[in-house]
């Protein structure tokens, strides 16, 4: 089989063929249709998470079953499915038996048996989530990491019916999370660093855009303000900055890969009584219901979609903060 492989850090991903894999009891082979390119495959790339390579990455898969383990009775061949990050956990901790694998400290992922950016993947069958009819593969690709990231922020949030959701990072998440929460019936309002996504956050279905300047939450707070802000930022100084957005009793829901501590004034957080909520990909059951979202057509993945012989150039345009606002590779 064909994978991209990562083969140095911060060099380009190499083309090669590698023997086709053969599926463990519990396991699938899934042959790959579309897979997303996601903000962590940055941090891949650059080695932040100090993984052993070779590896193959991409955790966003979308394709068919093509063959079973031993012991798997839930998929059969000809299945449609994607993998979550979290695919199996051991089974015996308390958070396995509380089944939120999760928090397992043993967690197979991708990292483990291989990513999607690869024509044949394996994958723990327990991993896998049926794609609905009426999405296609690369539709559905994204939603297996940056649809499942932002649904279950929102979620986390519990927003009631009249809140006002902020977005923060109009990019891969945050045009998925604006698109969520007007699918809940929320009033959405885009924050956005470049002014040329402003108009763009409109037609994704935000009712008001505003552009951070250089204080987002004093900007959010001027227009009014959010009882929910989801937050695709990575920095650390903008997610300071934005609390001050926080209406009283408001939740700042933080989903980026963080680059420092926040700067928090706690009296402000008790005389308000606002709430800072970490939070990533949660229950299945939102991974399940973004997805009937996204079949229903009340969510529209907006995609570049670009042949796997392409994926150094993708991935240069994703550092580059160009891809408007999902990179899915074709293979
Ligand atoms: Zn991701
Ligand atoms: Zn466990």
């Amino acid at each position: 089989m064909r994978a991209a492989v990562i083969t140095k850090y911060n060099a380009d991903w190499e083309l090669k063929t590698l023997p086709d894999p053969r599926p463990s009891p519990g396991q699938v082979v899934i042959k790959i249709a579309a897979s997303g390119m996601c903000g962590t495959d940055l941090h891949v790339h650059h080695g932040i998470f100090g993984l052993p390579l070779p590896i193959v990455a991409g955790h966003e898969p979308v394709g068919e079953i093509v063959e079973v383990g031993a012991g798997v009775t839930s998929l059969k061949a000809g299945d449609r499915v994607g993998v979550s990050w979290a695919q199996k956990g051991c089974g015996r901790c308390r958070a396995c038996q509380e089944q939120r694998i999760m928090y397992c400290q043993e967690q197979q992922s991708w990292m483990h048996l291989g990513g999607g950016n690869s024509e044949l993947m394996l994958a723990w069958a327990e991993g896998c989530t049926l794609v609905p009819k009426g999405v296609s593969s690369e539709a559905a690709a994204p939603v297996f990491c940056a649809g499942f990231t932002v649904f279950s922020g929102l979620r986390h949030a519990e927003p009631r019916p009249g809140d006002r959701v902020a977005v923060l990072g109009i990019g891969g998440l945050g045009h998925l999370a604006v698109q969520f929460a007007r699918a809940l019936g929320l009033e959405v309002v885009a924050v956005t660093g470049s002014a040329s996504k402003k108009s763009e956050a409109l037609e994704l279905g935000a009712q008001e855009a505003i552009v951070a300047g250089d204080h987002a939450g004093q900007a959010l707070a001027k227009a009014g303000g959010a009882d929910v802000i989801l937050s695709t930022s990575n920095s650390a100084a903008h997610l300071s900055q934005i609390i001050e957005g926080l209406r009283p009793e408001g939740r700042l829901v933080s989903m980026g890969v963080v680059d420092g501590p926040l700067q928090i004034d706690p009296m402000s957080m008790m005389l308000r009584q606002t709430r800072v909520i970490g939070s990533t990909q949660g229950a299945r059951r939102d991974l399940v219901e973004a997805l009937d979202l996204v079949a229903a057509d009340k969510v529209k993945p907006r995609l570049e979609i670009y042949p796997i012989e392409k994926v150094n150039e993708v991935r240069d345009r994703l550092i580059a903060g160009r891809v408007r606002y999902r990179a899915v590779l074709q293979h």
